[in-house]
């Protein structure tokens, strides 16, 4: 069966069409500016081969629209004919309370979606946008919807709760969601196959955003992202952790409301707020170069990930593996290296040779090492699909 992932944004939605019988990608692409003058598609297939198209494009239905047009088409195309899409797998970014695990479309599960709008205000909408154009153009095909957040509904409350008054938990549901979950999960059950039962995993999700969990035989007990993905860890423009008080400080200081300075606290802070660049690789020049900036900004993003680490060394009451995924954790050398070289009091020896010979999952720590340490690379759109497949099938 060949399975659809859509992951909708409020101008732009991006595709990838997975064949599962052997779980390659057979074209994948992106739709940007829908809405805005300038809405383009760019889609790629077969062996790296591109196609793009300027259009104008109203809504999120004309999108999916040039997306099927552009999988079927005769030259660029993957398809015959759309009764070759089994099923369309959804990410959705809030599930709230509601959703421990991905589901099946229906209008239940649309209200529900809708009702997390207050959770997740820019991407929820957005998600349902995607949901509903694709009702339209495939009404006769399954949809299934995974959830950012499921994965972390194990936490217990001691993790999750926010010690606010307590109708802001019953009345409002404000608490510890955590995100990147996919992600988290595809890796907790990658770390289970490799390593056996009953493990202390921390899985290090480091890309553009970032989150680690603390995962027990499989489950996520804690993660560092809260009710919005603005906390935890410094990543590329969020700032992460802070004492909620500087809110009111910037706002009272430079006249903002509260939303104008979250929106800079998640668009305009972290390495870019620190450094001008939301790229590590860029930051690693700049340090390279003798930025003091930078050098400052690595300090920082390396500190936190340290502490969160220790943190759940301590909330687990111990620790069998450390791993590291997406595209700084996947990726960057010198970034594992700076993180593991704090970690020496936890018995953490990282081997210089295997860190920097990282080809696919790779364990990179000594074989003497207390904790192991390694590199998983993640695949959130396999972990949808393999989701979407299994809930489109059940009979
Ligand atoms: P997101 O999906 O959250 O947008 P990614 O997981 O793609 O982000 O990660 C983006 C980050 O990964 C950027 O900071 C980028 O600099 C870093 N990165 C990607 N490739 C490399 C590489 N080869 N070496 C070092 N860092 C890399």
């Amino acid at each position: 069966m060949k399975i659809l992932i859509i992951n909708a944004g409020s101008s732009s939605l991006k595709y990838q069409l997975i064949d599962m019988q052997d779980e390659s990608v057979i074209a994948k692409g992106l739709v940007e500016r829908i809405g805005i003058e300038g809405s383009n598609l760019s889609h790629k297939y077969g062996d790296g081969k591109k196609f793009e198209l300027v259009t104008p494009l109203k809504d999120h239905t004309e999108a999916m629209n040039i997306v099927l047009d552009a999988l079927q088409d005769a030259d660029h195309g993957v398809i015959k004919s759309l009764d070759e899409i089994g099923a369309v797998g959804h990410r959705v970014l809030h599930g709230g309370e509601k959703f421990t695990a991905s589901c099946l479309i229906n209008d239940t599960v649309i209200a529900a979606i809708e009702e997390n709008i207050p959770l997740g205000p820019l991407h929820n909408p957005a998600n349902l946008m995607g949901i509903r154009a694709c009702q339209k153009v495939l009404p006769n095909v399954p949809q299934v919807a995974v959830f950012d957040t499921a994965f972390h509904q194990t936490m217990p409350p001691k993790a999750f709760r926010y010690a606010l008054p307590k109708k802001y938990y019953t009345e409002l549901h404000m608490r510890k969601y955590g995100f990147h979950g996919t992600s988290h999960r595809f890796i907790a059950s990658r770390a289970t196959e490799i390593l056996g039962e009953n493990k202390k995993v921390i899985v290090c999700h480091l890309g553009n955003g970032s989150s680690l969990s603390a995962c027990v035989n499989g489950k996520c007990v804690d993660t560092t992202m809260g009710i919005t993905p603005l906390d935890g860890l410094v990543m590329g423009t969020r700032c992460g952790t802070l004492d909620p008080a500087c809110v009111e400080f910037i706002a009272n200081t430079e006249h903002k409301t509260a939303s104008e300075v979250l929106n800079m606290m998640n668009k305009q802070s972290g390495l870019q707020g620190l450094t001008g660049s939301s790229d590590m690789r860029d930051v690693t020049a700049r340090y390279d170069a003798g930025d003091e900036d930078a050098k400052l900004a690595i300090e920082m993003w390396t500190y936190t990930i340290q502490k969160y680490i220790g943190s759940y060394v301590a909330a687990m009451n111990g620790c069998d593996a450390i791993i590291f995924t997406a595209g700084i954790g996947e990726n960057h050398v010198r970034a594992r290296k700076w993180v593991c070289e704090g970690l020496s009091f936890f018995g953490v020896e990282v081997d210089d040779e295997r860190n920097a010979n990282v080809h696919g999952e790779t364990k990179i720590s000594t074989d003497d090492s207390r904790i192991q340490v390694w590199v998983i690379p993640t695949n959130e759109e396999l972990a949808i699909a393999r989701d979407t497949l299994e809930i489109a099938t059940k009979k």
